[in-house]
């Protein structure tokens, strides 16, 4: 079937997002914004081309407006405290918890060598600047649960063995609400290695 070609480009380009096919592409245009007010629409347009301009700061790598993130800025979190990210949308979820009231320190990836993204590419040497000029007293790894997790958690541990500050990861467990006969055995093992008291 042939569509007017503004339409076809708009499907096209709603395809680009994860989980939109054809047909979704086509109930978004047809439905919705065919229907936006043309305000609205210029809104959209103009979110989108200021998407590029968020930046990343200087000091943790965080999302951010201006150089620095609205974290580093904020002089009522602790500065003695940092968690370690493997990416700035982590930082989000671990907010929503509301459990950590330090500053962030945002890796630029994880390790995986077979990959090409050896120790280099941690840029370790920025965060012992910083551990160094915050005297940082706290670090917690909150990294992925995977082989790259892993080997990341245990090279920046080595790294930062010689400087005082306190490391530790998130504990590993069986999710909240789940019964024990559904636990994977790897997570199962995890848990009964990192058991704590209660
Ligand atoms: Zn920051």
């Amino acid at each position: 079937m042939q569509y007017p070609q503004r339409l076809e480009k708009l499907f096209s380009l709603l395809q680009k997002l994860p989980g939109v096919g054809r047909r979704s592409s086509q109930r978004y245009a047809f439905d919705m914004l065919l229907h936006w007010p043309e305000r609205t629409l210029q809104e959209l347009a103009a979110a989108l081309n200021d998407i590029k301009k968020v930046l990343l700061c200087a000091d943790c790598g965080c999302l951010a407006d201006e150089s620095h993130c609205l974290f580093c800025q904020d002089p009522m979190r602790r500065r003695d405290a940092l968690c370690v990210v493997g990416s700035p949308r982590e930082v989000y979820t671990l907010e929503s918890t509301r459990e950590f009231g330090g500053l962030y320190h945002v890796l630029p990836t994880l390790l995986s060598p077979l990959d090409g993204r050896g120790e280099e590419k941690l840029n370790l040497p920025k965060l012992i600047a910083r551990i160094q000029k915050e005297q940082v007293t706290e670090l917690i790894l909150a990294l992925d649960s995977s082989l790259e997790g892993d080997a990341t958690c245990l090279f920046i541990k080595e790294k930062l063995q010689h400087l005082p500050v306190k490391i530790s990861r998130l504990a590993f467990g069986i999710p909240v609400g789940s019964a024990l006969e559904f636990v994977d055995g790897g997570t199962l093992a995890r848990a009964l290695s990192a058991r704590g008291s209660f």
